[in-house]
């Protein structure tokens, strides 16, 4: 029906499920690289989400510079055969493949105009200077810990500060509520020990119980400390899967689904026939792939 939103439940889908690099990563002959580029599935586009309203509103978690793909399967999802064209753009921060698609937005692309921006004042800040705000209308943003930054009719969005490498702005994770289910989308932190002592919790069952969350998609950047052979760890800090499965063990009736997600292509995680991937299956958790769509 032209002229008025189609009204349809609301949703998130899921739109990239890599590090910022993506996989395959440029100039890299590693096995999982090697595999994507022969093995179009085992490619994984840099971490996105979409947000549909089912009143017409599209909210974008993350530009992505994969985002003519995402933006098409975000619409093949919603049934419409063509891209969607956000009326929001949500980021939790700065770190470059979480907005390299924002050139896109601009006059040499989509050539769109105020598309709402939703992000910390440090994260307008950066963008400013970079004059990247042009094709953006940012929303007002209250930088506490744990806000909201978008409501609707069905559907709210908060963020939630997360410690993170915080050198060009802050960071946060997306809590997105729906009538029906509450996901937590959190795709980089440095460690949970800092990530829980700055919400007051010191396990994760016990905030994601408060969090009331039916899903969470979270940092799975590397499997181990031992993965980037001759790089310091420190100098990327992520909680390693590893760590993560030691503190949550395996997963209980009342747990949310937990997805991990933002995979580096080291990380064996990638190969779905890796003994990683069996232990982590075997434990309930699940590595989480692009185009997953769960109702709101
Ligand atoms: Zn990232
Ligand atoms: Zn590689
Ligand atoms: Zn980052």
């Amino acid at each position: 029906m032209e002229g008025s939103p189609q009204i349809r439940s609301p949703s998130f889908t899921i739109l990239g499920t890599g590090q910022d690099g993506g996989i395959p990563q440029a100039g890299c002959s590693c096995p999982n690289c090697i595999a994507a580029h022969s093995e179009k599935q085992l490619a994984r586009y840099p971490v996105a989400a979409g947000v549909s309203t089912g009143h017409g509103e599209h909210i974008l978690l993350e530009a992505s510079r994969a985002l003519p793909h995402q933006l098409m399967i975000w619409g093949d999802k919603q049934e419409l055969e063509c891209p969607i064209i956000p009326t929001h753009l949500a980021l939790t921060h700065v770190h470059l493949g979480h907005i390299e698609g924002i050139g896109q937005f601009g006059k040499e692309a989509m050539g769109v105009k105020n598309v709402k921006l939703i992000a910390s004042d440090k994260v307008l800040y950066f963008l400013s200077k970079r004059g990247a705000l042009t094709p953006f209308k940012p929303l007002p943003f209250d930088n506490k810990i744990h806000t909201t930054g978008f409501t609707s009719e069905l559907v709210d969005i908060e963020f939630i500060r997360v410690p993170h490498r915080d050198e060009n702005s802050d960071t946060h994770a997306i809590l997105v509520s729906g009538p029906k289910n509450r996901i937590l989308f959190l795709p980089d932190h440095d460690d949970w020990k800092d990530t829980l002592a700055l919400h007051n919790f010191d396990n994760i069952r016990d905030w994601f119980r408060t969090l009331e969350i039916s899903h969470a998609f979270i940092d799975a950047t590397f499997w181990d400390t031992n993965e980037l052979q001759g790089r310091n760890m420190s100098d990327v800090p992520h909680p390693t899967v590893t760590e993560t499965l030691e503190m949550l063990g395996e997963r209980k009736d009342d747990d949310p689904e937990i997805h991990l997600f933002h995979l580096n292509h080291t990380n064996p995680l990638n190969n779905p026939s890796s003994n990683q991937r069996a232990t982590i299956e075997q434990m309930g958790w699940n590595v989480a792939e692009r185009g997953w769509t769960i109702e709101l």
